[in-house]
C-alpha cells in the first residue's frame, strides 16, 4: 500500500512562547524561529512537496492598537493556575516591520504562494485546556483566526492545530469553517501547561533509537471535523536533542513510512521553526523530507497537506 506522510509546522513568533518567560527576556529562539521559516519552506518546494503552517492567527493582522491599556480588550481571556499575567499583556501593537515576532503575515503569503497551506495555531496561542478555559475563548480563537486570513488575503483556514497540543473544545471547529485538526501525538492526551520536563527523556531516547514511530488513520467526527493522527515532532538540536543524530532521524522516518504504507496510515510529523535555528538543524531537515521525497518519486508514498489529507477522508466517509 501507499504510505501518506504529513509535515505540520507551528508558527507562532513569540506568541508560542511568551508564557516561558525566558523567552521573553531573550527572544534569539523567536529570532530563529522567523529566519529559519522561509529556508523550511524553499527545502520543502524545492522537494516538490507542500507542508501545512499553522500560524498563531495574530500573526496574520496588518497592525493591531494603538491601544488604550490592555490591548485587545474584547478578547476574552484564558486564566490558567500556572500563569498570573494577562494574556494579551506583551502584546506591543504595531506592525510588523516593527515587530516581527508578533506579526509574520508577509511569511504566511510567501509560504501560500509556495503552494504550501496555510492553517490554524489559535488567534492568540490560547491554550484550550477545558479544564479551566471557557469555551467562549476557544470560539474567539477559532473564528478570529479566520477572520485574520481573509483580511491577509488567504483562502479560508482548513486546518486547526492546537496550542501545546492540548486537544480542548473542539467541538467549536466546524462553526469556525475548520474541516479538520491535528490530535496529540499517539492520540495521548497532553498535558496542558507551559513546556516541562515531564517525560522528555523517555521521548528523546525514542528518537535516539529510532523508534518506529506511532502511524494513524483520520477519523471523522459526527460534525464532519476529521481528526488527523499525529506520529512526533521533528527536534532540533539544542541542547541533549543534540544527540539524537541525522542517521536516527532519517531511521526514524524510513521506518514510519515503512509502518505507514503496510498499514494503509499516515506518518504525521510536526514542528516548530525555531528547532532550525542552525545550519545543521536545517541540513537534518532536508535529510528527512529526502526520505519522504525519495518514497514519493517511487510512487510508494504520497505527500499531503493537512487539508488535502481531511478532505479525501470526508470524501471517503
Ligand atoms: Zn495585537
Ligand atoms: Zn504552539
Amino acid at each position: 500500500m501507499t504510505a501518506r506522510f504529513v509535515l505540520s509546522v507551528d508558527v507562532e513568533g513569540l506568541w508560542g512562547l511568551f508564557f516561558v518567560r525566558s523567552y521573553v527576556e531573550d527572544t534569539s529562539a523567536a529570532q530563529a524561529g522567523r529566519r529559519a521559516l522561509p529556508a523550511m519552506g524553499t527545502l520543502l518546494a524545492e522537494r516538490g512537496m507542500a507542508a501545512t503552517f499553522a500560524f498563531v492567527g495574530h500573526l496574520l493582522l496588518d497592525h493591531c492598537g494603538p491601544w488604550d491599556g490592555a490591548p485587545h480588550p474584547t478578547a476574552p481571556r484564558p486564566s490558567y493556575p500556572w500563569y498570573d499575567r494577562d494574556w494579551y499583556g506583551d502584546d506591543p501593537g504595531g506592525e510588523e516591520a516593527a515587530h516581527p515576532l508578533w506579526f509574520a503575515r508577509s511569511q504566511a503569503l510567501a509560504l501560500h504562494a509556495q503552494g504550501h497551506e496555510i492553517g490554524a495555531h489559535g488567534f492568540a496561542h490560547a491554550i484550550l485546556d477545558a479544564s479551566c478555559v471557557a469555551r467562549e475563548v476557544a470560539v474567539f480563537e477559532a473564528a478570529e483566526a479566520q477572520r485574520a486570513a481573509a483580511a491577509a488575503g488567504l483562502p479560508p483556514l482548513r486546518s486547526f492545530v492546537f496550542p501545546q497540543n492540548v486537544v480542548g473544545h473542539a467541538d467549536v471547529l466546524a462553526a469556525a469553517g475548520f474541516s479538520c485538526y491535528r490530535d496529540s501525538d499517539c492520540g495521548r492526551t497532553a498535558r496542558a501547561g507551559p513546556p516541562g520536563g515531564m517525560g522528555r527523556a523517555a521521548s528523546l531516547a525514542r528518537h535516539a533509537l529510532a523508534a518506529t514511530p506511532f502511524v494513524g488513520r483520520p477519523r471523522v467526527r459526527g460534525d464532519g471535523v476529521v481528526i488527523l493522527p499525529s506520529s512526533f515532532p521533528l527536534l532540533g538540536r539544542d541542547g541533549l536533542r543534540r544527540v539524537v543524530t541525522r542517521a536516527a532521524r532519517v531511521a526514524r522516518i524510513e521506518k514510519g513510512l515503512t509502518r505507514a504504507a503496510r498499514e494503509d496510515a499516515v506518518l504525521h510529523v510536526w514542528t516548530h521553526p525555531h528547532a532550525f535555528a542552525d545550519q545543521g538543524a536545517l541540513d537534518d531537515l532536508a535529510a528527512v523530507l529526502d526520505v519522504a521525497a525519495a518514497w514519493a518519486r517511487r510512487g510508494d508514498a504520497e505527500v499531503l497537506t493537512m487539508g488535502t489529507l481531511a478532505a479525501r477522508a470526508r470524501a471517503n466517509a
